[in-house]
């Protein structure tokens, strides 16, 4: 079998960056002004439920000046994708001109990556929301596009799912329970040092138990309720009051509030079983005991999301840990190697790299491409790259 990146080149060959990107525009220059004067608002539409969401879910605690930070937050993060998503684009013109020829890896990959790595820097929280998104999206895109029967089986498989879910979720409360590392997770096990009771909660076990499932089920309703607002958009701006329609309700899914209400209830009430057993606050040991079982409801609500986010956040949970708690040796071959990989800019090359392979999974392998990436590119180039996808969907299927 020829490998796809033989066939593009040869159904390309001959053809321009004109023919794939800009058929009504005859010069790249052209074709240049035009995509840098149009698609500015596309990043802006692209983050309003970053805009709208954290508010919704902060409720009580919402400040004036918290909306403003806020608010400005989101126009910077709008404005730098709007400037990485230009020069990307550019950038696929560039490298065509370049090189004299369309070329695989030229198209998409290289400028994507490009494009994030020219771009104006992010702040670290935005850089570390973007970078793990990306890198999440990657991992589904990787894992959906193998062909090796082991990843094949391991992604049809929702026992492994949740068993391996259930040991990330034990291995993150482990890390954070230590309190060698300080990350944002599902659910947080420090102990409240002031509280008198044995379990190391204020109140009662019972009040403490359904505080968290109200609560964390309630923003999950949000979550999705917000998602469903975004899918149904075009329908509830003709009529708002679709909202209480039959097509609106069926789009939204209350699995994530029960997933949510379900992890923190077991988090919780292990934790207190096990303190009153113990006599003494929550150990470590507790903490991963109760992560582990926490993570069961996984099977109520398997999402490659939810299990990505999981699996990347054990992985720098327990990378943090290991580095803050290991104690060097004289010469350790190991502890300089963690050193000098500290050193890089993890999540820069990280976000560089997932986001330049996301762009090539969109262009070649649409069938596995995350909805959510390929809807972003597609707003944020204002349908750009979606003309370029279907043209290398056409060549491919001419010769095919
Ligand atoms: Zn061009
Ligand atoms: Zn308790």
């Amino acid at each position: 079998m020829v490998s796809l990146s033989k066939l593009f080149d040869s159904v390309a060959a001959g053809r321009t960056c004109r023919d794939l990107w800009h058929p009504q525009f005859s010069s790249c220059l052209r074709y240049n002004v035009h995509l840098w004067r149009t698609i500015m608002p596309g990043s802006f539409k692209l983050y309003i439920p970053l805009l709208v969401l954290p508010p919704l879910v902060k409720l009580n605690d919402v400040t004036v000046r918290y909306l403003v930070e806020h608010t400005l937050e989101y126009v910077y993060i709008s404005c730098c994708t709007y400037v990485q998503a230009a020069l990307s684009l550019s950038a696929q013109c560039a490298l065509h001109n370049l090189l004299g020829r369309l070329n695989y890896w030229c198209v998409m990959f290289w400028p994507s990556l490009l494009g994030v790595a020219i771009g104006p820097p992010l702040p670290t929280p935005l850089l570390r929301l973007q970078a793990i998104t990306f890198f999440n999206m990657s991992l589904e895109a990787a894992v959906r596009k193998s062909a090796v029967p082991i990843v094949q089986y391991a992604r049809r498989s929702k026992t492994l799912g949740t068993l391996s879910f259930m040991a990330f979720s034990a291995a993150i409360l482990a890390c954070l329970r230590s309190g060698a590392v300080k990350q944002f997770w599902l659910v947080n096990p420090t102990v409240d040092k002031n509280a008198k009771r044995v379990c190391g909660h204020s109140g009662h076990c019972w009040q403490h138990l359904t505080d968290g499932m109200l609560k964390y089920g309630t923003v999950g309703i949000v979550l999705e309720a917000g998602r469903a607002v975004l899918r149904k958009s075009a329908l509830l701006a003709k009529n708002p009051l679709a909202l209480f329609g039959r097509a609106f309700l069926a789009t939204c899914n209350l699995k994530l509030g029960l997933f949510l209400a379900c992890y923190v209830g077991i988090f919780r009430v292990v934790c207190c079983l096990l303190a009153h057993r113990c006599d003494g606050a929550p150990t470590v040991e507790h903490a991963a005991m109760a992560g582990f079982l926490a993570g069961a409801p996984y099977c109520l609500y398997p999402t490659y999301q939810i299990y990505t986010l999981g699996l990347t956040k054990a992985i720098e949970m327990v990378w943090e840990y290991y580095a803050s708690t290991r104690k060097s040796v004289g010469f350790d071959v190991v502890d300089s190697i963690l050193r000098q990989l500290r050193r890089l800019p993890m999540l820069r090359l990280v976000q560089m790299l997932s986001f330049g392979y996301l762009g090539h999974v969109y262009a070649f392998y649409p069938h596995v491409s995350p909805v959510f990436h390929q809807k972003a590119m597609d707003v944020c180039s204002t349908n750009l790259t979606l003309g370029m996808k279907r043209n290398i969907a056409k060549w491919l299927s001419e010769v095919q």
